[in-house]
């Protein structure tokens, strides 16, 4: 039936129990990934964020991984939809939040410079009731410095509802956490609403980075975005930086904060952590990494 349905329906398909059902294929993975964080295939990267005018690593934005055990290393495009369609980014979410913190009171412990903790927030999560005190409850938990922890928001999650958004994100900038606008410019933001929005960081999405230096159009997008950023106070972060002709652009531009392979994949924490020294370390600017 899903299958009829698929094709655009008013038809039929004939059941093989042999064909490769991508049905039953995704309720395997589902089922998989129900057990995925009891069975610690969960983990973290880390990316490097970089202030411009220092050279310095001033924050890391956590991603998730999957270790599946035959799979392998899974990519959170091939299985964070599910986990959105199913519920289950709830709890997964939070194992990110809490297992981020922890890596974030960790460095801090070990005399790590405190850099930010991004950690991606999913519209599902946003909307839970109860969600602040989650948040604050990992942060007591864990004991992480709360001006250290950034939470990136999408557009859709927000704008769908402002002033619900507006209620829930205030209490957490009250408590000193940051929350970043991510993918910035590929939902629908009122830009009436973004002024009413407690934001501290507009991150541009990479899709406008990519084509900065060959296409007007997303020359223009980047500018006005930065621009805009700017005018509204906010710290303005590039993503998807892979060419220094891309970050000269993004300097003449004055973007404040650069984000991308350029400088770093996202990179497992004990191989972040001497990134995050040599950063510090004198005036020395970060090594850029060969494209
Ligand atoms: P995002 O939050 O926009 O994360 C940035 C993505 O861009 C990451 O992909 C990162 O690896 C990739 N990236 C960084 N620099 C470059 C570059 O120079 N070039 C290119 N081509 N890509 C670059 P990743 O890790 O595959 O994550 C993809 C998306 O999955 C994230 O996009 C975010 O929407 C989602 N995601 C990842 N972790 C989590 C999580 O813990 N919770 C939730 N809700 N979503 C997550
Ligand atoms: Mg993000
Ligand atoms: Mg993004």
């Amino acid at each position: 039936m899903y299958q009829a349905k698929k094709r655009g329906g008013n038809g039929f398909c004939f059941f093989d129990p042999h064909q490769d059902d991508p049905f039953e294929e995704r309720l395997f993975l589902e089922n998989d990934l129900r057990q995925a964080i009891d069975r610690q295939e969960l983990l973290l990267h880390y990316q490097p964020q970089i202030d411009l005018a220092s050279g310095r690593v001033v924050g890391v934005e956590s991603l998730v991984r999957w270790q599946h055990g035959q799979r392998g290393l899974m990519a959170p495009e091939d299985f964070i939809p599910l986990a959105e369609d199913t519920g289950l980014i709830v709890p997964i979410g939070e194992w990110v939040l809490r297992s981020a913190c922890l890596q974030g009171r960790r460095w801090q412990q070990a005399g790590q410079p405190p850099v930010s903790m991004a950690v991606n927030i999913s519209p599902w999560q946003l909307r839970q009731s109860g969600f602040v005190e989650k948040v604050e409850g990992i942060i007591a938990e864990t004991g992480i410095d709360p001006r250290l922890l950034e939470l990136e928001v999408t557009e859709t999650a927000v704008m769908d509802n402002v002033q619900e958004a507006v209620r829930i994100l205030s209490r957490l900038r009250n408590r000193g956490v940051a929350v970043a606008m991510d993918d910035f410019g590929t939902g629908y933001s009122s830009l009436g609403s973004l002024q009413s929005l407690p934001l501290s960081k507009l991150k541009i999405d990479r899709s406008f980075v990519r084509d900065v230096t060959s296409n007007p159009n997303d020359a223009a997008l980047t500018s006005s975005i930065i621009a805009l950023g700017c005018a509204l106070g906010l710290n303005v972060i590039a993503e998807g930086v892979e060419t220094p002709e891309q970050l000269s652009f993004l300097q003449q531009k004055n973007c404040a904060q650069v984000q991308g392979y350029l400088f770093s994949r996202p990179l497992p924490a004990a191989e972040v952590e001497p990134l995050l020294r040599h950063s510090f370390a004198g005036s020395a600017k970060i090594p850029v990494a060969p494209a």
